[in-house]
């Protein structure tokens, strides 16, 4: 079985699929950009399978600031699926939005799992999100040796288990119809299009 490349940034801009309205507190869009975004930082692409604590390890960014844009606190557009630790590196520094700009044109992974920087903006986004820190760096090469090692020998049980655990989907998939913002949905019946709609309908793929 073929698992895409899981550091490729996207080489288009990120169409929103989903749009609830009317939360009081932006942390309740968290189960709609974790379907959105699925399950990974759209900075880093770190996934939530990675990390012991899965989701809890990662938080609602907001790509203009808080401070900056107060007035976009509650806007569902303004606000995009992040790992804590890139979340907290960028602060109250404005990024290059996803939906607008795709990152892939801007960053290439390389053999020895540091990122490239393609252009400037690419440049300012390893910058700010220490994108070839160390530690960085010997997680993606863990991940890239892991896929190597599948990719040579398929039919092995344990590497098998590794790459289930490592790219599969997470367990606890967001049901969204349950969810019903105050302020509905602008994308409507994007629900039925949620990765936890799909599952239901055994649609879902094995991993990504
Ligand atoms: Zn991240």
């Amino acid at each position: 079985m073929i698992i895409p490349d899981p550091f490729a940034y996207p080489v288009e801009p990120h169409r929103r699929k989903h749009g609830p309205a009317g939360y009081a507190d932006y942390r309740d869009f968290k189960p709609w950009l974790r379907d959105e975004f699925v399950f990974r930082c759209v900075y880093c692409l770190f996934r939530e399978r990675w990390y012991p604590n899965g989701s809890a390890a990662f938080s609602v960014d907001h790509v203009v600031p808080k401070i900056v844009a107060p007035k976009l606190i509650n806007s569902y557009n303004n606000c995009v699926y992040s790992c804590i630790r890139c979340n907290s590196l960028k602060r109250a520094r404005i990024t290059i939005d996803p939906t607008e700009i795709a990152y892939g044109n801007h960053l290439r992974l390389e053999n020895n799992g540091r990122l490239s920087a393609l252009t400037s903006v690419g440049q300012d986004l390893i910058d700010v999100l220490y994108l070839n820190e160390e530690n960085i760096v010997s997680f993606r090469l863990y991940y890239i040796r892991m896929l190597h090692d599948y990719n040579e020998s398929p039919l092995i049980p344990r590497i098998i288990q590794d790459i289930e655990q490592a790219f599969g989907f997470p367990s606890d998939l967001p049901d969204l119809k349950s969810l019903r913002p105050p302020g509905g949905n602008s994308r409507s019946g994007s629900e039925n299009d949620s990765h936890h709609a799909r599952r239901d309908r055994g649609e879902l793929g094995q991993y990504y």
